[in-house]
């Protein structure tokens, strides 16, 4: 989604990236950071005992705020979400730094605060440099905890009341801020940073607060009390709209309202259409925070585990102990139903990348190509995930396969590590199963061949897009053309669907795609067998599976693949979509 900003008589749209669903009415309460201002004065020798207390006091009023923080919000979300808190409890505990901080207060014969100021700031711009968005975000929350000593040093007072009912607008909003906000039964956010990664994007969604983010300058275009919408499912916010407006969008959540509410009895109920065709239908996951939503979601499984999320925030790779401890957490947590764990996808638009600086990352070394050059990297995530597979409940991904001698090495690899936890009678699923992304044109068009070395196979329309197109998938001067009702696109889904099927071997799709409502007839219909979307949009897929039929379907595939542009596809589909559920409401 890209920013935009339109100015019609006073009233300011403003588009961002939805972060948390839902529609909100409110006043704003524009919290805006105060600039905490740190002056760097000289001390006397003999005043050093009194600044290392100052110190050690801050850092003690500090972890009280912090646990009192964590107190609260344990029961307001799952145990997972309050990690934050405890970790920055841990920088707050961690010795070395704090002598750090009290030599150089000695040594320097500088104040605590300038001190704790210089010391974590060096660490957040080493973060706010890196190329990695979710690296970026930890800067935000370093910034937190040292803006916390500081506040504290200086006896300052925290803002943690504000009016009630009201929409908090912000630069940026820490994990913290949000917790607290909540008591206060605030009805949303909208904030100038941030991105659907940050853990108060996360903790909004538990909360189930509306927000959006990456509004680039919303605080500078707003006055405290202003009128205020916010639209978490499109990523709009609209500043002192008109009387038209406010009806619309009162419209539009009626609507979604009434949908949603539709959608809770179907919680429990199988992904099955109306003549009795059943799908899997399951969630792409990156951290385990996000369990709970897709718990509740009524998920069957994981679909897409993308195991990054062990590397990040951390510049070495864990141990495998330290991935099976994750590996099995996660397994043990979504029991009985499966988890589809893709090995490390590293490299492109990913983590790890600033380290080898290639001309085109999306084309280089990256995903499968990594792991087989780097074999103990690659043998020691295939140990961990092995000894978590004792549930039987965990599938392999392999991602980034470009053909089939790919898929014999990593299965070499793999059979390897078999014989030897078999001899060390180390337990494992002996016929866990074992997949590949399709996301490289070239394994598109031999996915007959791969399916046949494979279980299953799952499309990543994500990348397969951007390879099929030749469009960069962050790239927004061309993002007008990351379409994915491309007939050309459609075209080869269809056929990696037929080939797959011809092998007996099931396809999954993983890529965004297969969140996207309009495109689910048309994927029921061209014989998808797993669905694995983003948990926020699970029910409304599952609810359009159960309103049609597979034979109605086939005929709407069919049709759509005679079209031969982007538009009459899209409008098609949205056509027949409307037809089946006339009060879907539809992104704009
Ligand atoms: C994809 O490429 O479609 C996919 C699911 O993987 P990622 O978005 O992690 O590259
Ligand atoms: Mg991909």
């Amino acid at each position: 989604m890209m920013y935009s900003k339109t100015v019609k008589n006073g009233m300011i749209t403003i588009t961002g990236v939805p972060a948390s669903p839902g529609i909100v009415f409110g006043k704003s309460y524009c919290y805006l950071k105060k600039i905490i201002k740190v002056d760097k004065s000289s001390i006397l020798k003999n005043a050093i005992p009194q600044e290392v207390v100052r110190l050690e006091h801050a850092i003690e009023r500090s972890e009280y705020e912090l646990k009192k923080i964590i107190s609260f919000a344990a029961n307001q979300v799952g145990k997972t979400e309050i990690k934050i808190f405890e970790a920055q409890i841990l920088i707050l505990q961690d010795i070395i730094l704090l002598e750090g901080i009290k030599s150089r207060i000695k040594n320097e014969l500088t104040n605590a605060e300038a001190v704790v100021d210089s010391e974590f700031s060096k660490y957040q711009s080493i973060m706010l440099n890196a190329k990695d968005e979710y690296l970026r975000e930890r800067a935000h929350e370093v910034e937190d905890i040292k803006n916390r000593i500081i506040r504290n040093i200086q006896q300052e007072k925290l803002t943690s009341r504000i009016d009630k009912n009201v929409i908090v607008v912000s630069e940026a909003l820490t994990a913290g801020d949000t917790i607290l906000f909540s008591r206060n039964k605030i009805l949303g956010f909208a904030t100038d940073g941030g991105g659907i990664t940050s853990h108060s994007t996360l903790l909004a969604r538990s909360l189930q607060l509306p927000a959006v983010v990456g509004l680039k300058d919303i605080t500078k275009n707003i006055n405290h009390g202003d009128l205020l919408i916010v639209d978490g499912y499109d990523g709009i916010v609209i500043i002192r709209p008109n009387e038209e407006t406010i009806e619309k969008f009162n419209y539009e959540k009626t609507r979604h309202d009434n949908f949603e509410k539709k959608l809770i009895p179907l919680r429990d109920q199988p992904a099955t259409t109306l003549d009795n065709h059943t799908v899997s239908l399951t969630v792409n996951i990156e951290f385990m925070d996000e369990i709970p939503i897709m718990l509740k979601q009524g998920a069957q499984g994981i679909g897409l585990y993308r195991s990054e999320g062990v590397l990040i925030g951390r510049d070495s790779i864990p141990t495998e102990d330290e991935q099976f401890t994750e590996y099995e957490k996660l397994a043990s947590t979504v029991a009985p139903h499966r988890i589809v764990i893709r090995t490390f996808d590293i490299g492109g638009d990913k983590i790890f990348s600033e380290q080898n600086d290639e001309e085109n990352p999306s084309l280089g070394w990256r995903g499968i190509r990594i792991s087989l050059d780097m074999p103990e990297l690659f043998k020691t995530q295939l140990r961990a995930i092995l000894r978590a597979s004792t549930r039987n409940n965990v599938d392999i991904l392999f991602p980034m396969v470009s053909g089939f001698e790919e898929i014999i090495e990593a299965k070499k690899y793999l059979s390897e590590i078999k014989d030897e936890l078999q001899n060390k009678n180390i337990p494992f699923d002996k016929n866990i199963r074992v997949g590949s992304v399709i996301e490289i044109p070239s394994a598109a068009l031999l996915a007959g061949d791969l399916a046949r070395e494979l279980d299953f196979l799952s499309i990543g329309t994500n990348d397969l897009l951007q390879f099929v197109l030749a469009v960069d998938r962050n790239n927004e001067r061309v993002s007008k053309l990351f379409n994915r009702f491309n007939p050309g696109l459609l075209r080869l889904i269809s056929q990696i669907i037929t080939q797959t099927k011809s092998e007996n071997k099931k396809i999954a799709m993983c890529g965004e795609m297969a969140g996207d409502p309009l495109a689910t007839t048309l994927l029921i219909g061209l014989g998808l067998d797993e669905f694995s979307v983003i948990p926020d949009i699970l029910p409304e897929i599952k609810k359009i599976i159960r309103t049609i039929t597979l034979k109605d379907a086939k005929e709407i595939a069919k049709h759509a693949l005679t079209l031969s542009t982007s538009a009459e596809i899209q409008n098609y589909l949205q056509d027949e979509l409307q037809k089946i559920i006339p009060d879907i409401p539809l992104s704009h």
